[in-house]
């Protein structure tokens, strides 16, 4: 089935950190975006620029996606924030947020699914960098006061702090650093040397690639872990467009299973 696509405007925009950008998305499209979908993601459309404005053909030959978390939706106003890191590369998305304002339009698809611990885990461990921190903002917002944890997050500088609505008894740890090769690896270590506790624990690990790659294979090795408490995605690939790291994350799913 064709994704339903919305057109919509921002409404205003926000530099939330040094590197982040809260873009605020408003229209009659977002009449009927369903509720409840805060932490999943929908997929921002750039146009491609073929020269050919071919309106009927197919999505994906038309346009570049990219998955943006949906950081807070508000149904009466309509309106449905983004939280883009300006990682200052060439890709369309960062390049289109860094300049966006008042008045410029967005096509978005979806949105996908929500990820979060079920309601009975009781000890979680969050690891990720800036483009998954809006998700892990609303995963520590929907926790219960009783559940106990970790979330190990990698920021660029102590300027990109964020305050996070935990639990009492979730530690947040952060990492800082602006070589990401090198943040991811620290990032990495720390989250394979925080050893689970209580009855139910819960894993959520998305970001760059490397930290994906591990986090499967500590995830595997925990015969403690039931299948389903579990969730770990690659967000980005250093040196890679968004094609390539998807090109590269079913490449490792079909040798690694
Ligand atoms: C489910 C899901 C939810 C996501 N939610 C968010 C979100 O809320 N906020 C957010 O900012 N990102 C989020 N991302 C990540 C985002 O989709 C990617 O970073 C995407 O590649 C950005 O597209 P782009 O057009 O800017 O760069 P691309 O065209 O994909 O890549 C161009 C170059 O930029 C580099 N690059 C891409 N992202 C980064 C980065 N973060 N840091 C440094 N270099 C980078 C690439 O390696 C490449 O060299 C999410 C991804 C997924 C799968």
């Amino acid at each position: 089935m064709a994704p339903q696509i919305r057109n919509v405007f921002v409404n205003k925009t926000q530099l939330i950190t040094p590197h982040m950008k809260r873009v605020t998305l408003k229209g009659p499209d977002l009449s009927d975006f369903p509720s409840g979908y805060e932490g999943g993601y929908v997929r921002a459309m750039f146009p491609k620029d073929t020269g050919n404005d071919n309106e009927q053909g197919a999505i994906k030959d038309r346009f570049l996606m990219r998955s943006y978390t949906v950081r807070n939706f508000r149904n009466a106003a309509q309106e449905l924030d983004l939280d883009f890191v300006l990682h200052g590369d060439s890709g369309p998305a960062s390049k289109w947020a860094e300049t966006a304002k008042e008045g410029d339009h967005l096509s978005i698809a979806g949105p996908g699914p929500v990820k979060r611990p079920p309601p009975q885990s009781d000890w979680v461990l969050f690891a990720g960098d800036m483009t998954s921190l809006p998700a892990i903002a609303v995963n520590l917002e929907n926790l219960s006061r009783e559940t106990e944890g970790k979330a190990i997050i990698l920021i660029e500088s102590d300027e990109d702090r964020v305050d996070l609505r935990e639990p009492p008894k979730v530690e947040v740890q952060w990492i800082t650093d602006s070589d990401a090769k090198r943040g991811t690896e620290t990032l990495i270590s720390e989250f394979e040397k925080t050893n689970l506790m209580g009855s139910e624990p819960f894993v959520w690990a998305a970001g760059e690639f490397e930290l994906m790659r591990s986090a499967r294979k500590y995830v595997k090795r925990l015969d403690t872990l039931s299948k389903d408490s579990s969730y770990v995605s690659s967000y980005w690939k250093s040196g890679e467009t968004d094609e390539g790291m998807k090109k590269a994350k079913a490449a490792l799913l079909a040798t690694d299973g």
